[in-house]
């Protein structure tokens, strides 16, 4: 720590007054002696005692003035090195208290910048772990903040889109502005179509914000997952052939027996596939491969259709995020679905990524076989 010019000679006065004290002090202890050794007959033999102990037949070892005089030199500089150090000590508080006022000011990636000793140095480390923990929290603050006004602003464009379609159609009846029946029913045909993407958008968001907490309890049932994937595949089978694709799920493991949340886990493949069948345009083929590995299954489904650019790949989970863009209008999607299929696989303690390349897009799955009770997964 650096001293102030003013602090440094506080010091130097401080250790002068100490010693002019200490000297006044001694002068007054050396008078009242000499009168009580005036008076006093038994302490002038004592002093005499000691004289001769101090003495080897004639010889002088060590005169008893030196030795007085060496021990009241050695207790005063102990006394004036006290006296300093805690001046010092308190000093260095009160740098501590100024550097702690500038940080409480606003100024937060301040820290104390003086190397301290002893219990000081503990309190000040201390103080900068508080001073890091709170950072943390009011930064971990601000950008759940954000998110949720960023989510409002996507909830709002995406409600805004269909609405506004609703409201014009629905104007147009209103307003008798249709030349027949025809043209009233395919009206209310387009209104029913947006009204219908509303709801499902609605219902996205609602699955979205309960799947997002930690606490949101799994329905636990013992399946195979192997079973599993060949009935999805079946499901998409149709949806697949109107496209030119097909749907297999490849044969590995004859089962996984395991355990999760059934309808939470088909709703994460509902997604896959579909946005397989949706996103891979030109692409021949779905694969979907699974296998059992130590504690968890692995479950991968491919597709060949265009590459997913590198940079999207880690936000593909992001809400609301779309590789081109063109949102809600094309494919008719939120833009939520692997966002909650995260949230999904995150709940039961897996994770899921994706990676792609020209000739193979897969999105991969990792789940544990078994599950902790829905009471444990609360209290972790
Ligand atoms: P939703 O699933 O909510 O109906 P969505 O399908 O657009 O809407 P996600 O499932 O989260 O939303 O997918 C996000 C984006 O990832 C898609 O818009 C698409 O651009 C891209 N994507 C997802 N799967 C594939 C795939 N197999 N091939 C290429 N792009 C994909
Ligand atoms: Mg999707």
């Amino acid at each position: 720590m650096k001293l102030t010019g003013k602090e440094k000679s506080e010091l130097i006065f401080e250790g002068f007054i100490t010693a002019g004290l200490i000297y006044l002090l001694y002068l007054a202890v050396l008078i009242i002696s000499d009168q009580l050794v005036e008076i006093s007959p038994n302490l002038k033999d004592s002093i005499w005692i000691f004289k001769t102990s101090v003495t080897i037949g004639n010889v002088k070892i060590l005169s008893y003035k030196m030795i007085f005089i060496v021990i009241l030199i050695i207790t005063g500089g102990i006394a004036v090195f006290w006296r300093l150090k805690r001046r010092y000590k308190q000093m260095q508080l009160r740098h501590v208290i100024s550097e702690l006022h500038y940080i409480a000011e606003g100024h937060y990636d301040h820290r104390i910048p003086f190397e301290l000793s002893g219990d000081m140095s503990k309190v000040v480390n201390s103080i900068h772990v508080l001073v890091d923990s709170t950072v943390a929290a009011m930064d971990e603050e601000r950008k759940i903040e954000q998110s949720k006004d960023e989510l409002i602003t996507n909830v709002s464009h995406d409600i805004r889109t269909p609405l506004t379609s609703i409201i014009g159609y629905l104007g147009l009846i209103e307003d008798k502005q249709y030349q027949n029946e025809e043209e009233l029913l395919k009206y209310t045909h387009t209104a029913y179509i947006k009204a219908k993407q509303m709801k499902i958008l609605v219902e996205d968001l609602f699955e979205y914000t309960k799947v997002r907490q930690h606490t949101t309890p799994l329905n636990l049932s013992e399946f195979d997952m192997v079973k599993l994937l060949d009935q999805l595949a079946a499901d998409f089978e149709l949806d697949a052939e109107k496209k030119g694709m097909t749907i297999e799920v490849l044969q590995g493991t004859p089962s996984i027996p395991m355990e999760a949340d059934a309808e939470k886990i088909v709703r994460v493949f509902n997604n896959l596939i579909s946005n397989a069948l949706k996103y891979g345009v030109g692409g021949k083929k779905i694969t979907i491969e699974a296998q059992k590995i130590g504690k968890e299954v692995i479950i991968s489904v491919n597709n060949d259709g265009p590459e997913i650019p590198e940079e999207s790949l880690n936000q593909l989970f992001d809400r609301f995020y779309r590789v081109e863009e063109s949102r809600s209008q094309e494919t008719g999607g939120t833009g939520l679905g692997l966002a909650i299929a995260q949230s999904i696989v995150t709940l039961h303690g897996g994770y899921i990524y994706a990676r792609s390349d020209t000739h193979l897009t897969s999105f991969v799955l990792h789940l544990p076989l078994k599950q902790q009770s829905n009471e444990d997964r609360a209290r972790n």
